[in-house]
């Protein structure tokens, strides 16, 4: 929740954004406050004993909405971490998952704590006793409530949560399942760790296959050459920079961290930055561009495209109408405020709104829980077979230009690209690429089919609820 003034909370503004998209539906009565309220949300204040005497910590689970089950959401560590924040976080989790078909509820943990003031041993022990208080609760299970990291959680912290659970359901074969973003070797996919920052690639690179998208954001071309600036290099901001500039030609201009802000106007290295800033703990005397001291400024910054991929509120009522970015995307979870989006909506700036823009995580982790419950990797039966028949098809073609007259021969690396069947990791992405196409066409259809949403959050909402509804409806609810 940002502390500025004047300014609804996390949750009141992703109410006020469900409101605005809900007064455009005609919802049987009472539905629209059903799927609207969070169900539950479960607090839980636990002692760990560190560093020679008990430190009390306290975590939340929320689920928003069971339509569907399990319900699916990360568990996020920072000190900021509140009630209000998890479960609009929570509610955030149902419509992105109905946008992007996962079959989930949404829901959303969090424990208040600065994870960097914990040595990795401690921080074991605290996520073992918190995932132990969630389990024996059924808020981390298999069926009912599958977690998955969030800001300040990573693979390791899963990989705790996924033992603690087999520890405690010593017969539960699917006991894997119950929690997604596991390392590899803990039953994880590939293509996790990266995947809500290529979500974010795949999201761009579909709304530039529209030209008229494009314009609607007074851009035009491809994303070559576009300026991008980047708020966060966490997991997700890191990933999506690392794409864009290395894969589609993007400048990513200016980043922006804890410390302050770091400018090139020739794109920076974005692999080199991160060194750095694992290194150094911040983006100040960085070599590789020039310093600003004022990092919330910078977003106000002349470019092409702003990427917010770090906390909530970052804009708002007090800085939207500055930004300058035609064109915003929301790596991060809410980080334009409703006021901000009235705002920046009459203004003519397109948002390609966080519902949409991050939904690549649960994506994956949706793959993931899959692959949990069925217990084979994806590619396993089906790849030597694919690469066989691919085989037969260029041994025919080299047969062809052999025996008949016609001189001609395979372009090199063609064979090469062409035999090789797809692993896991090319499966992942396919199956994200073809999700993140498929919501935005979801999403599109009603932006340009209806004169009265003038905007992509709206159009999103819109085609979630109606699936949520749809759900509570089937359900006779
Ligand atoms: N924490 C991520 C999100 O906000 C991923 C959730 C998940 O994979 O369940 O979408």
């Amino acid at each position: 929740m940002t502390a500025v003034t004047g300014e609804p909370s996390f949750r009141q503004s992703v109410d006020l954004m469900f409101n605005r998209a809900a007064a455009l539906m005609s919802l049987p009565p009472g539905l629209e406050e059903k799927i609207r309220v969070c169900n539950a949300t479960y607090t839980v204040r636990f002692g760990v004993r560190l560093r020679g005497e008990i430190h009390t910590f306290t975590g939340y689970r929320s689920v928003h909405s069971e339509h569907t089950e399990p319900v699916k959401g990360g568990i996020r560590y920072a000190p900021s971490v509140n009630q209000d924040e998890v479960e609009a976080l929570a509610a955030l989790m149902t419509y992105k998952c109905a946008l992007v078909e996962a079959p989930f509820g949404g829901s959303k943990g969090g424990l208040c704590i600065d994870p960097r003031q914990w040595t990795e041993e401690e921080l074991e022990k605290i996520t073992r006793r918190f995932a132990y208080e969630l389990i024996k609760r059924d808020l981390i299970h298999p069926a009912q409530n599958v977690p998955a990291p969030d800001m300040g959680t990573t693979e390791r912290e899963m990989a705790v949560i996924a033992d603690q659970y087999a520890r405690m359901n010593t017969a539960d074969i699917n006991a894997r399942a119950c929690v997604t973003g596991k390392p590899i070797h803990a039953g994880g996919i590939q293509g996790r760790v990266e995947a809500t920052g290529r979500g974010v690639q795949y999201a761009l690179q579909e709304f530039f296959r529209h030209p008229e998208d494009v314009a609607r954001a007074k851009l035009s071309g491809t994303l070559d050459g576009k300026r991008v600036v980047v708020q966060g290099l966490g997991n997700v901001g890191y990933h999506a920079a690392l794409f864009l500039s290395t894969e589609d030609g993007c400048k990513i201009t200016h980043v922006i961290e804890r410390d302050g802000a770091i400018e090139n106007p020739d794109g920076l290295d974005i692999a080199a930055l991160r060194d750095w800033i694992v290194q150094h703990g911040g983006v100040k005397d960085c070599p590789l561009g020039t310093y600003h001291a004022d990092g919330a400024r910078v977003l106000e910054a002349e470019c092409d495209i702003l990427i917010p991929a770090a906390l909530e509120g970052v804009i708002n009522m007090h800085n939207a109408a500055a930004i300058k970015a035609p064109l915003i995307i929301e790596a991060a979870n809410g980080p334009v405020t409703a006021g901000a989006d009235d705002i920046l909506r009459h203004k003519g700036t397109v948002i390609i709104p966080d519902l949409y823009a991050n939904a690549g995580g649960v994506t994956v982790s949706y793959f993931e829980w899959v692959k949990n419950l069925s217990h084979i990797r994806f590619g396993r039966m089906q790849r030597r077979q694919e690469e066989a028949r691919h085989q037969l098809i260029v041994d025919e073609l080299e047969r062809i230009s052999r025996d008949s007259s016609i001189n001609w021969t395979l372009s090199p690396g063609f064979k090469q690209k062409y035999l090789r069947g797809a692993g896991e990791l090319e499966l992942v992405r396919s199956g994200l690429d073809d999700t993140m196409r498929a919501a935005y066409q979801s999403m599109r259809e009603v932006w340009w089919g209806r004169e009265d949403v003038t905007d992509l959050r709206t159009a999103g909402f819109l085609v979630s609820i109606d699936r949520v509804a749809r759900a509570y409806t089937a359900k006779g609810i």
